[in-house]
């Protein structure tokens, strides 16, 4: 029987029904709408769709969405002083930095003067850090919407899975691998290394539940799925005008209980996250 798809789209509209009904519960009770800023240094085409995604589910919301555009020329210091002014403003309730960022700007040193509490992304060291101890309020959106994925299996028992994550990026495999640490699964995460080392196969093989993340398309070979894994496809890679994942789909399916379509999977459930880091950072706020 071939696997059965992980709708995002669905789980997705279900998550933004509850998120709207908090957003509206704070309305009443604060006399507030949530307010969320984009910053955007320069132009860049490949975050239009984001943004646009982002003001279409804040208005959907009821969340005030505001986007600063800034020069593409602005030096590191400007840039702070925008930040700490949102950061300062009390109607603000969550700030995205969106990358990537010219070169004179440097993103690591720069997210850390996001206040961790309107850190709607979770960039900021100290939200990293709180999935360490399992205390973060406030998640990653896409290594969440992966959680959320797995999340959404009924009866799904994640304690004593074996997962393997390919790709060990700093916004999705490292963060998912201590979120799924936190839930007593066996991790191992798979890198640039093991891909030259050759050994992926072997470490994919062995994978119940099997989540990938590097952005290369047909990396991962349908036949490596092990018979009954869970398979979560995080890639985005366009093939001859058609986006796909890194996981050979077809032959994936063909092995696997459950599995995500590219698109459709991962890619909804980023925006509904993040509206969910905004409820949160205003709790955290208030
Ligand atoms: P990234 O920062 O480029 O990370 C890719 C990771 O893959 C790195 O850890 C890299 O290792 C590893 N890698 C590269 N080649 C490999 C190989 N042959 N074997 C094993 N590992 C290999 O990318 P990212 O930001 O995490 O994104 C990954 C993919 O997910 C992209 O296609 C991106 O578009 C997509 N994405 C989708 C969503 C969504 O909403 N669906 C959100 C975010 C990202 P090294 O660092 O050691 O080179």
């Amino acid at each position: 029987m071939p696997a059965k798809l992980l709708d995002g789209k669905a789980l997705a509209s279900c998550i933004k029904e509850k998120i709207k009904e908090e957003i509206e519960a704070i309305k009443s009770k604060h006399n507030k709408a949530l307010k969320l800023v984009s910053v955007q240094v320069g132009e860049n085409p490949a975050s239009e769709v984001y943004l646009k995604s982002q003001r279409k589910n804040a208005e959907n919301l009821g969340v005030e969405y505001q986007l600063e555009r800034l020069d593409q020329k602005i030096s590191q210091d400007e840039l702070i002083k925008v930040i700490d002014k949102l950061n300062n403003d009390k109607s603000v309730n969550g700030i995205i930095l969106q990358m990537p960022l010219p070169p004179q700007i440097n993103a690591k040193l720069i997210s850390q003067y996001i206040s961790p509490l309107k850190d709607v992304e979770a960039v900021h060291p100290q939200n990293m850090g709180e999935i360490v101890f399992g205390s973060a309020k406030i998640l990653p959106c896409t290594a969440a919407s992966c959680m959320e994925l797995l999340n959404s299996i009924q009866d799904l028992k994640l304690y004593g899975k074996e997962a393997v994550i390919v790709g060990h990026s700093e916004i999705v495999g490292k963060p998912l691998a201590l979120l799924l640490l936190n839930q007593f699964v066996t991790t191992t995460v798979c890198h640039i290394a093991t891909g030259e080392k050759g050994t992926l196969p072997e470490f994919v093989k062995k994978a119940e539940i099997l989540i990938v993340a590097v952005g290369k398309a047909g990396l991962i070979k349908g036949e490596w799925v092990k018979e009954g894994a869970i398979v979560i496809d995080v890639g985005i890679n366009r093939v001859e005008g058609k986006i796909v994942g890194d996981v050979e789909f077809d032959k994936a399916q063909e092995r696997a209980s459950y599995i995500t379509p590219v698109p459709g999977g991962v890619g909804p459930l980023t925006v509904a996250m993040l509206m969910k880091n905004l409820v949160e950072a205003f709790k955290l706020q208030v």
